[in-house]
């Protein structure tokens, strides 16, 4: 196979979106699949919006998703000398020419001359200062878009206005620099969002003006919401920093990134990232929008996450918490290994997003006041003879031998039969009792991972708060 040499060209004025991430990605993924090369391209000529930070927060998404890059990061705008040489060579041969017209006279005149494209003057010695730079069209023939996702676009050349490519001061504009970059870097194959289309064409005529041959194209087509419109915050997560935040796993992203759109997968598939780069091919793109469903990426996190090996699973929960709650880092870093290690395990099957880890176990860590569990679920939970059940099941768990799930599972169902109850009579009340809330990990491997006496001493100070709040409890023989 032909080793491709593609590259990741950002611009830096905000953060990495969750289009840009799919575009690094099947860069990446085109990249490693043909053992080829990946340049990353900083597209900072906007010296207004383009900062370092935002540099910086374009790399650290791209590591966080661990796309890693061959050549670069290249800034566009220190290859400034380089850009005036190729625009020098287009000048002295007469293919780029100075053109002093403003673009309000361009729009009048096309006013005048409709279905032509506009053609400028060539000024010459003091006539020619301070006048832009334009690249003279063919008026013949087409430039025809061979893209492999879109099929062959053509391009009528008398319908196309000699674009300017260099302003007065001999600063190039963005599809000068893009064509001579790709050029330079010997790019193979330029994978791109759909919006850099339109801009194919003049990229085109400045490639075949400096006698360079092009590259391939393929242009991915826009994410839209599962609403149908266009991928935007109101859909959820934006960006990569965002995904991280609400507690995605680079991995899954990959794996959802990479199937969205990918023609003969659905999206429901996991596949690890070598068997990602083994199967992709940009012909597989299809060219239909592509949905990004939120809820699909993190149902895929959720697979990943229950197939994460423990070491890592307490690795990535260690790390969110250091970002995001230090209280809770230092209560969970306090906790002996075996008692982080079991949290782990019990919670791996439920929760789908890192962020929802915590919660679902920091009972195990900090003791849930009474006071602060939502009197909505407690009072749903606790009814009229609910003060007996627990005393009840208080009594069983104390005496369960060994301390195990099968044996608190056989005692209370044991329970549950005797009192002719429903199982979530009985459990629910020890749910909220022990952990604060009506959702936990299993029950059964929640009362182990808890320990015989801190579950007794929680379900006797839930009984003793039924007491004070539920009087009518007490006809309730128990
Ligand atoms: N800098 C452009 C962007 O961030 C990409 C240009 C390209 O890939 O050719 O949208």
């Amino acid at each position: 196979m032909e080793s491709l040499r593609v590259r990741f060209a950002p611009s830096p004025t905000g953060a990495l979106h969750i289009g840009g991430a799919r575009t690094a990605l099947y860069n990446w993924l085109a990249a490693r699949g043909s053992g080829g090369t990946l340049v990353l391209r900083i597209e900072d000529t906007d010296r207004e919006r383009s900062t370092p930070e935002n540099v910086e927060q374009i790399l650290d998404a791209l590591r966080w998703l661990e796309l890693d890059w061959d050549e670069g990061p290249i800034s566009q705008f220190e290859r400034a000398p380089r850009h005036s040489e190729r625009l020098d060579e287009l000048l002295d041969s007469g293919a780029a020419y100075r053109d002093a017209t403003t673009g309000a006279e361009v729009q009048e005149w096309r006013k005048e001359n409709p279905g032509r494209g506009y053609r400028g003057m060539a000024l010459e010695g003091a006539a020619a200062e301070g006048a832009a730079i334009r690249l003279r069209v063919p008026d013949e023939g087409e430039t025809v878009v061979a893209d492999a996702i879109r099929g062959e676009i053509r391009f009528r050349n008398d319908l196309q206005d000699d674009p300017v490519i260099a302003r007065a001061d001999g600063s190039v504009l963005y599809n000068f620099a893009v064509a001579v970059d790709d050029a330079d870097m010997g790019i193979t194959d330029v994978i791109r969002g759909d919006d850099h289309l339109s801009n194919t064409p003049r990229q085109l005529l400045v490639l075949e003006a400096l006698g360079e041959e092009p590259p391939r194209y393929a242009h991915l087509p826009l994410l839209h919401g599962p609403d149908g419109k266009k991928l935007s915050k109101r859909h959820g997560a934006a960006s990569v920093q965002e995904l991280r935040e609400a507690g995605f796993l680079p991995a899954a992203v990959r794996n959802y990134l990479a199937l969205l759109g990918w023609g003969a997968e659905d999206d429901e598939t996991l596949l690890a990232t070598d068997e990602l780069v083994h199967r992709f091919s940009i012909d597989r793109v299809g060219r239909a929008a592509a949905i990004f469903d939120e809820k699909k990426l993190r149902w895929m996190n959720g697979r990943y996450m229950r197939d994460e090996s423990l070491d890592r699973y307490e690795a990535e929960l260690a790390g969110h918490l250091a970002r995001n709650d230090p209280a809770a880092a230092a209560e969970f870093a306090a906790a002996t290994p075996e008692a982080r290690r079991e949290a782990c395990e019990i919670v791996r099957d439920k929760a789908q997003v890192v962020t929802e880890v915590w919660p679902l176990i920091s009972f195990l860590f900090t003791e849930p006041r009474i006071e602060d569990v939502d009197p909505k679920i407690w009072s749903k939970v606790m009814k009229p003879g609910t003060r007996s059940l627990l005393r009840k099941a208080d009594e069983a768990i104390a005496a369960a031998e060994p301390f195990d799930a099968e044996t608190l599972e056989a005692g209370l169902r044991e329970l549950i039969d005797s009192e002719g109850v429903s199982a979530t009579k009985v459990l629910q009340p020890i749910r909220v009792a022990i952990t604060g809330s009506n959702v936990s990990p299993g029950i059964f491997e929640s009362l182990v991972a808890l320990g015989r006496e801190r579950v007794v001493a929680r379900l006797d100070r839930a009984v003793g708060h039924l007491g004070d709040r539920l009087p009518g409890d007490d006809s309730d023989p128990g």
